[in-house]
């Protein structure tokens, strides 16, 4: 595959960045080496919609952009995550979460993973909407423009 067959596309993470997320609530559940994916889940269910970053997705995705939706939740635990997109009416067009012997891995690390995952799948990211500082950097550091949505300084 050449650099121009790959299908560019538009990154969003999930948890503050389309999902209302309380770091101080929930941050200890799935930010520590042990993760607590149930009660996050849980609590993720009805996290309320980032209007203007969901609005930006749509609109996106309307002017014929490909929506990769890209989180560090764990893939087992995809169906709810899509069940939480679909009730939010947000396209997407693929989905990369954390691979399931990777539990352990830094929030930073997982995106990295996907981004390689992303690239093998052939497809190319011209931007990236983030909100965690660390997780920023990391896009950054593989050379890809991360528009930073909150401050995500934990
Ligand atoms: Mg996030």
């Amino acid at each position: 595959m050449t650099a121009t067959d790959l299908i560019p596309c538009v990154v969003f993470d999930v948890d503050g960045t389309l999902a209302e997320f309380d770091e101080e609530k929930l941050g200890h559940l799935v930010h520590g080496v042990e993760k607590h994916w149930d009660e996050f889940h849980l609590a993720m269910a009805n996290a309320p919609l980032i209007i203007p970053v969901a609005k930006l997705l749509r609109r996106l995705k309307e002017s014929g952009e490909t929506i990769i939706i890209c989180s560090g939740r764990p893939k087992g635990w995809a169906e709810h995550t899509i069940t939480w997109l679909r009730k939010y009416d947000l396209p997407f067009d693929g989905i990369y979460l954390r691979p399931a012997d990777q539990d352990e891995a830094s929030d930073p690390e997982v995106k990295r993973h996907a981004l390689a995952e992303m690239r093998a799948d052939g497809l190319k990211p011209w931007i990236v909407i983030d909100d965690r500082s660390s997780v920023v950097e990391a896009w950054r550091a593989e050379g890809i423009v991360c528009l930073q949505c909150a401050s995500g300084d934990f």
